[in-house]
C-alpha cells in the first residue's frame, strides 16, 4: 500500500510533467516547451540500449518537420535512410514493390512520395538536444505513484502530482504520460478499459552491417497456408547497416526456445529460409540479438482534466503497420496544442476531451484491426494472396495518413467525426470480408490451424 502523497516533501514543482523519454515523450516536451511551459522530462533509464530502428510511413516526415528536423537534414547527417517503396517477399521467392503512384506528387495533390527509416539512437539524441536547448529538465527516476483528486469520478479526476521511486515529489498543473506499453502508467492506473487485437507477440532483433542495402523496407512473410503469420523485417537504419528483425506469437518463440535454441539462434534459423537475409547474415557483422514482447492495445479515456496518455501508452500498434512513430508524434502533437489551448482555464473541456479519445481510439482499432484480419490470419490472406492482401492494406493505412495529416482533424469537431466515420466504415468491410472468409471452405486454410492459440492469447475485436 503507498504511504499518503501529502507527507512526502515537495521538491520539484514547474508547468508541465511528461512521463517517459521515448519518441512521444521528448517530442511533447518540446512542443510544451517552445510554448513557454516550464517541463520536467521523468525517464527512468539513463541510456536507452537496442532500439529496434523504425520504418516510417509517409505523414511521419512532417511531423519531424514540426519538431525542427527536416528529413533531407535527417538523411545527410545519416540519422536516417530514404524509404521509397516497400518490397513483400514471400517464402516461394516471390516478391513484390509497393510504392505511392508518381501522379500523387503532381498538383493538385502534392504528396511527398518518399519517407525515411531511422536510426533511433541518432534520432534521440538530435531530439535530446533539441530538448535540452529549450530548457527541458530531465529527471531520471521511476515514477510510482500520483497524489489524484476525485479518484473516483472520471469526469473531474486530477492529477496534482507525482512521486517517484526514489522519493521525489513532483506538482505541476499538467501531466503528459508517454511511458509506453509495456507501463502504460495511466492507463492501469485509472483502470482504463482497453481493446487488444491478436495474441501477445514476440519480436527478435538485430542491427547488421550490410553493403547490399537498398532505399526501402523489405517484409519477409514466412507462414505457410493456414498459419498465423510470423515476419521478418530488413531496415536500413543507416548508410551500410540495417535492422533485421523476426515477430511471431509469443507461443511460437517459446516452442522455438523449448527446443533449446537460443535468441539469436531463433533469428538466425528464420533469416535461413531466405536467400538474401542468409546471406547478409552470413557475410556481415550481427550485433548481438535484442527481444521484446509486446500486446497491440488501445485504451479508452486516454485524456481527463489536466492529463493526456500519448504514444504506445495510449495505443501500441502492431509494428508491421509502421505507424507507431507517426502516433507517437501526432499524441504528442495534439496532447500539446490540447495543454495550450486550455492553459487559462486549467482544465481540458470535456468536448475536446471527448475528441481526442475519439481520434486515438479510432486510429488505433483501425490499424490493429485491418492487419490482423487481412495479414496475421490466414483467412482472407490465403483465399486472395499475400500479395492483394498486401495491396487491399496499404492503400487505405496509406491513406488514411495523407488524409489525417491534411485534413488536421485535431482542430475541429466536424474533421474529428469525418476522418473517424471513413476509418470506422472501412473496419467494418474488412470484419465483414474477414467473417466472409471464415464461413468459406478453402482448400488451403484448415479452421483448425488457423486458431493455434490458447484461450487466454486469443483476443480478437472488431
Ligand atoms: C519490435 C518493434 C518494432 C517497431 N517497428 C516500428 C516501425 O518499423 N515503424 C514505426 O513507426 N514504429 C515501430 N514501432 C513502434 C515505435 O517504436 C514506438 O511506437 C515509438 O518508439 C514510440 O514509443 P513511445 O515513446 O510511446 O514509448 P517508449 O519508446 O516505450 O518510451 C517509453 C519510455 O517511458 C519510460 N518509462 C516507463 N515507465 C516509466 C516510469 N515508471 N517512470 C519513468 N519512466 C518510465 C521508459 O523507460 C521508456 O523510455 C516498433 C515497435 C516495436 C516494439
Amino acid at each position: 500500500m503507498a504511504e499518503p502523497l501529502q507527507e512526502k516533501p515537495i521538491v520539484f514543482e514547474t508547468d508541465a510533467v511528461v512521463i517517459g523519454g521515448g519518441l512521444a515523450g521528448t517530442a511533447a516536451s518540446i512542443h510544451l516547451a517552445r510554448n513557454g511551459f516550464r517541463v520536467i522530462c521523468i525517464e527512468q533509464r539513463r541510456e536507452i540500449r537496442n532500439i529496434v530502428g523504425e520504418s516510417l510511413d509517409w505523414s511521419a516526415p512532417d511531423l519531424f518537420a514540426d519538431l525542427g528536423l527536416p528529413m533531407e537534414e535527417l538523411v545527410s547527417k545519416e540519422v536516417a535512410t530514404w524509404k521509397r517503396h516497400i518490397t513483400v517477399a514471400s517464402i516461394d521467392g516471390g516478391r513484390k514493390e509497393f510504392l505511392p503512384g508518381e501522379w500523387l506528387a503532381e498538383r493538385p495533390w502534392n504528396v511527398e512520395l518518399r519517407t525515411l527509416h531511422l536510426d533511433r539512437d541518432r534520432t534521440d539524441a538530435c531530439l535530446r538536444e533539441t530538448a535540452q536547448r529549450l530548457g527541458v529538465k530531465t529527471l531520471h527516476e521511476r515514477v510510482a505513484d500520483f497524489a489524484v483528486m476525485d479518484e473516483h469520478n472520471p469526469k473531474t479526476r486530477r492529477i496534482l502530482g507525482l512521486r517517484t521511486q526514489q522519493g521525489t515529489f513532483v506538482r505541476a498543473s499538467w501531466f503528459i504520460d508517454a511511458s509506453g506499453s509495456d507501463a502504460s502508467l495511466l492507463g492501469k492506473r485509472f483502470e482504463l478499459k482497453s481493446v487488444a487485437y491478436g495474441p501477445r507477440k514476440a519480436a527478435i532483433w538485430s542491427h547488421v552491417t550490410t553493403e547490399e542495402w537498398v532505399e526501402g523496407t523489405t517484409l519477409y512473410m514466412v507462414p505457410s497456408p493456414g498459419e498465423y503469420m510470423e515476419w521478418i523485417w530488413e531496415i536500413p537504419i543507416r548508410p551500410g547497416v540495417s535492422s533485421i528483425g523476426y515477430i511471431a506469437p509469443g507461443s511460437s518463440v517459446k516452442r522455438q526456445r523449448a527446443a533449446g535454441h537460443s535468441t539469436h539462434e531463433i533469428l538466425v534459423r528464420q533469416c535461413d529460409r531466405f536467400d538474401r537475409l542468409q546471406e547478409i547474415v552470413e557475410q556481415g557483422h550481427v550485433s548481438q540479438a535484442a527481444t521484446t514482447s509486446f500486446l497491440c492495445r488501445t485504451y479508452e479515456g486516454v485524456c481527463g482534466t489536466n492529463w493526456v496518455v500519448v504514444g504506445e501508452a495510449a495505443s501500441q500498434s502492431d509494428p508491421i503497420t509502421g505507424n507507431g512513430v507517426t502516433a507517437a508524434l501526432r499524441h504528442a502533437q495534439e496532447a500539446s496544442r490540447l495543454i495550450c489551448r486550455y492553459r487559462q482555464r486549467g482544465t481540458i473541456s470535456i468536448w475536446a476531451r471527448s475528441l481526442y479519445n475519439l481520434r486515438v481510439a479510432t486510429v488505433g482499432f483501425y490499424f490493429n484491426s485491418l492487419i490482423e484480419k487481412l495479414f496475421y490470419q490466414p483467412m482472407l490472406r490465403d483465399r486472395i494472396g499475400f500479395f492483394s492482401t498486401a495491396r487491399i492494406y496499404t492503400v487505405p493505412a496509406w491513406l488514411m495518413n495523407v488524409v489525417y495529416t491534411r485534413m488536421r482533424p485535431a482542430g475541429s469537431w466536424v474533421r474529428s467525426v469525418a476522418i473517424t466515420s471513413i476509418l470506422n466504415t472501412i473496419r467494418m468491410c474488412a470484419w465483414l470480408a474477414f467473417q466472409v472468409a471464415s464461413l468459406m471452405p478453402s482448400g488451403t486454410a484448415n479452421r483448425s490451424q488457423c486458431q493455434p492459440f490458447s484461450t487466454r492469447e486469443q483476443i480478437y475485436a472488431l
